[in-house]
């Protein structure tokens, strides 16, 4: 039976995955493509389909799995977001010369903006790095429509296929037409070929040359040829645009009168581009116009430069998303016509803070006032959020804490007074990426103390389960693997666990641990509190304190500007702090933070 449904873009890409028989579905989170494995998830407990799906330890984990499942015949897929796919570079380069043989879909979803990412990196060149076709949706329902586009790609050529939605078309809602969802359960089959599997560099070079007939053959492949979508006008002038762009271009020369006047041509897969297109596009047009999103990717393919505008001649920002208002300047520009400016109001920022009564403010405060003159190495996570509070001074990438802070150990150590060296990183970023680096840092006896902070869930993606929550993408049950027993497991021999909230203990327990580190090598804390906002989380559980503010608050500002937890209001007229009740979690931290103990539990309330 087909119904009608308003999905979001990573529904809609969930929906195709299981539309088109996906047997194998792995992830790690990360935004804007967390929302497609949860979805699959839901659709796999309604109706009963025979898929594996999975919250894997980190992308290239995650890669490996989703791509060994195709190599046995199944359909299969992974996704993640663009900088994820950095993670996974080292297989997906392996896995395009050795081709699938069930259908493989790499979703690497970007963050143009960037909104929520280290970088605005362009998947799509990752996809021609690795030579491997990419796709280009420009919308929920395009993306959809895309799934099984490039299942029939990946199979008919064998090779794994990418679609690359953007932060756009991932969190757009769209009404879209839901099909059936294939449940014949599927047979794995795994032929064994040990010179394509577990090729050899001599058989790494034959792969190569087929990789290269492949690509050739998918520039001709007609069903993703780009797309003329006003195939009546004739013009010497031609604009050139893909993904979430399209739709934004289509909109902007509608609204002009702009489609009436110049080509308009929507390139669904930007690598490999066609060939025909290529020839057809300087044969017919004059001057062309390229409009993409992140990087020149279709604008490089252009050979003939004198006549492609694009980022490579600064016409179009090489940095930042393109937005509609901006587009229409572009355009207009191009086509020699007024159009009329467009100026968003200007709305006032807020500076992007952790949440009140969460478990990281205490630890950084913590971190703070016990190693008040210490380096400290941040990770990627809401806890990035350490830097507001003066207690991140470096964020690089996933499990970067633990292996910059050896850096700064070793660039230090033979001076006199080296600084210590206090880094954190979150317990789901421990186990993807931290794990190797804290091995490493034991095997170099690196004097520095590792805060794992453990709140019980990867909090910053929407709350998906770590390897020691014991639960499943689809609610199973699963083998829970300890943080502690892991981290005595690299060799660390200080290894101490404390509750964020006990402030005091906490800052004591850093005390001894910088003392240690200083002596014998590394020193691991696990400062452990659940998220607040988990909903399945142990959160729930936590007891409550309420607190009052005394008349011995004098306004100084203290607790905002070290402690800044947005329950806490200096009003002006008042002269002192207010708690607003509606912001308040009730934890009960900031009684200790207040150095002239204004801040008392409120009893009998
Ligand atoms: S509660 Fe304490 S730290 Fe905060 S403004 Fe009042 S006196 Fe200062
Ligand atoms: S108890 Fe204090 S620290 Fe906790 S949320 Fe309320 S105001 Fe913030």
């Amino acid at each position: 039976m087909k119904t009608r449904k308003l999905m979001l873009g990573n529904e809609a890409i969930a929906q195709g995955l299981a539309e088109n028989g996906c047997r194998v579905a792995t992830s790690y989170p990360g935004t804007p493509a967390s929302e497609i494995l949860p979805a699959l998830a839901d659709l796999k407990n309604e109706t009963g389909v025979p898929a594996h799906v999975q919250w894997a330890v980190n992308e290239k984990v995650a890669f490996e799995i989703a791509y060994a499942a195709s190599i046995t015949g199944l359909r299969s897929a992974v996704s993640m977001k663009q900088v994820g796919l950095n993670v996974a570079s080292d297989p997906l380069m392996s896995a395009a010369y050795m081709g699938t043989r069930g259908g493989f879909v790499i979703i690497s979803a970007d963050d143009p903006g960037p909104h929520s990412s280290q970088t605005e990196q362009d998947s799509r060149l990752m996809a021609m790095m690795a030579k491997i076709p990419v796709l280009d949706p420009d919308s929920p329902a395009q993306a959809k429509d895309m799934t099984a586009l490039a299942y029939d790609i990946s199979e008919t050529f064998q090779i794994p296929v990418m679609l690359r939605p953007t932060t756009r078309v991932c969190h757009s809602r769209q009404d879209i037409q839901a099909g059936p969802v294939p449940l014949a359960d599927a047979k794995a089959d795994f032929k064994k070929d040990p010179t394509r599997w577990a090729a050899t560099p001599k058989f790494r070079y034959q792969l190569h040359k087929q990789l290269e007939t492949k690509l050739n053959d998918i520039a001709e492949f007609e069903k993703t040829a780009p797309v003329r979508l006003n195939p009546e006008v004739v013009s010497s002038k031609a604009v050139v645009t893909s993904g979430v762009c399209a739709a934004y271009v289509r909109e902007v020369m509608q609204d002009s009168g702009l489609m009436e006047k110049i080509s308009l041509y929507q390139v669904l897969q930007p690598y490999p581009l066609h060939l025909r297109f290529m020839e057809e596009l300087v044969q017919h047009h004059e001057d062309v116009l390229v409009i993409e999103e992140t990087d020149p990717v279709i604008e490089m393919q252009l050979a003939d430069r004198h006549r492609v505008k694009g980022k490579l001649n600064g016409v179009v920002p090489g940095v930042g998303e393109l937005l509609p208002e901006r587009i229409l300047e572009i355009i207009g520009g191009f086509a020699g016509v007024e159009v009329p400016s467009v100026r968003l109001p200007d709305v006032p920022g807020r500076r992007p803070t952790l949440c009140a009564g969460c478990p990281h403010r205490a630890s950084f405060f913590a971190i703070k006032r016990a190693v008040p003159k210490g380096i400290y190495t941040g990770d990627i996570g809401c806890y990035t959020l350490g830097l507001n509070l003066g207690a991140v001074d470096t964020v690089l990438c996933m499990g970067a804490a633990i292996s910059q802070a050896a850096g700064f150990y070793h660039a230090y150590k033979d001076q006199p007074d080296p600084p210590d060296v206090v880094a954190t990183i979150g317990d789901s970023t421990f186990f993807h990426a931290g794990i190797p680096a804290l091995v490493d840092a034991v095997v170099q006896n690196v004097r520095f103390v590792l805060v794992i902070l453990d709140n019980s869930t990867t909090a910053m993606t929407g709350n998906q389960p770590t390897p020691a929550s014991g639960i499943g993408a689809c609610g199973e049950s699963l083998t829970t693997v300890d943080i502690d027993a892991v981290v005595r497991g690299c060799g660390v021999r200080f290894c101490r666990e404390a509750d964020p909230y006990q402030l005091d203990a906490l800052t004591g327990l850093l005390k001894e641990a910088v003392s240690y580190a200083r002596e014998n090598g590394p020193a691991v804390i696990i400062s452990k509190h659940p998220c607040l906002i988990h909903r399945r989380g142990a959160a729930r559980d936590v007891v409550s304190v309420p607190v009052a503010v005394t008349d011995a608050c004098d306004g100084c500002g203290y607790c905002i500007r070290h402690f800044e937890c947005p329950a806490l209001v200096l009003k002006g007229d008042s002269g002192r702090v207010t708690i607003d009740p509606m912001a308040c979690s009730q934890c009960g931290v900031c009684i200790h933070v207040c150095p002239k103990h204004a801040l008392i539990e409120q009893k009998n309330n």
